[in-house]
């Protein structure tokens, strides 16, 4: 066995050995959480017939061009123009979230990541601290990311939208009020996305869960139709400069409410890590 694929293993190991533990943790809290998960979604407004990208081309508010350090061939470092984009992000109010953020969570990680990790939006946590995935659903993402190779510093961790969408705005300190980001919410902000990923150019993207996928795959299939498949990713703000391709999988907060379905997601992910070539394709 390779040292690669040992490294692989021994991560995928760690991924699972918890899922026991993790079971019996949250089968209590999957009782009482599916009511409200199932309401989420309810209230996302993701469907096949209202879809975030039948919004996508009004509203969307273009970067700055004046004085923007992202025109053009002659623009700085990736480092600087992402920090650009943060700084574009941390002072927005284009869309409701604005109002009622804490923090806005512009995404970290390296700018020369060959994968970018693409979640819904922020969560209580994530409001508080700037930072994406840092909570509970964070820590499964840091397993799973070691699970494929590597490290959380070698890949880029963002959102679609920047800004902690809850479904009760009026009370940002109360917990379990997260909810999906709006249609609206979405076309409005996904161009922050869209430029960060042209900057970081990676080879991969993974859309973490079902909002991931019907923004940046496809509106007209369900998430069970998409996920484990790996398509070509095509932008409707910016223009990518290479070829960049995507593979959904489960969000890891579903992970952590269904902890059954973490060997599909590892079966997911073992697709995009064959087509890497880090693992032999299956036949
Ligand atoms: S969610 Fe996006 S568009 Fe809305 S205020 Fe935050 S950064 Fe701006």
């Amino acid at each position: 066995m390779s040292k690669e694929i040992k490294e692989i293993a021994a991560g995928l190991k760690a991924f699972l050995q918890n899922a026991q533990e993790e079971d019996l943790i949250l089968k209590a809290a999957l009782a009482q959480d599916k009511a409200a998960f199932t309401s989420d979604v309810k209230n996302s407004g993701i469907t096949e017939n209202h879809s975030p990208l039948k919004m996508q081309n009004r509203d969307i508010h273009p970067l700055p061009k004046e004085n923007s350090p992202l025109d053009g061939k002659t623009s700085d470092s990736k480092t600087k123009e992402i920090a650009y984009i943060a700084q574009m992000i941390n002072g927005c109010q284009k869309c409701e979230l604005g109002k009622t953020r804490i923090k806005a969570v512009p995404g970290e990680g390296n700018v020369n990541a060959k994968i970018m990790f693409v979640g819904e939006g922020p969560g209580y946590e994530e409001d508080r601290q700037g930072r994406p995935f840092v909570g509970r659903a964070g820590q499964l993402l840091d397993k799973i990311i070691a699970a494929m190779g590597f490290t959380r510093e070698e890949v880029f961790i963002a959102n679609i939208v920047k800004c902690h969408p809850m479904v009760d705005p009026s009370n940002p300190d109360k917990r379990s009020n997260d909810r999906a980001p709006y249609p609206d919410e979405i076309a409005v902000c996904r161009r922050y996305l869209e430029q960060q990923i042209k900057t970081i150019s990676p080879d991969y993207v993974v859309a973490l869960g079902g909002v991931a996928a019907k923004t940046l795959i496809s509106q007209n299939q369900t998430f069970g139709a998409v996920r484990g498949k790996i398509f070509d990713l095509n932008l409707t703000c910016v223009e990518l400069d290479k070829p960049v391709k995507i593979l959904a999988t489960f969000h890891p907060a579903a992970l952590l409410r269904n902890p059954g379905w973490k060997k599909e997601a590892w079966e997911n992910l073992k697709v995009l890590l064959a087509d890497m070539g880090k693992m032999p394709k299956a036949k």
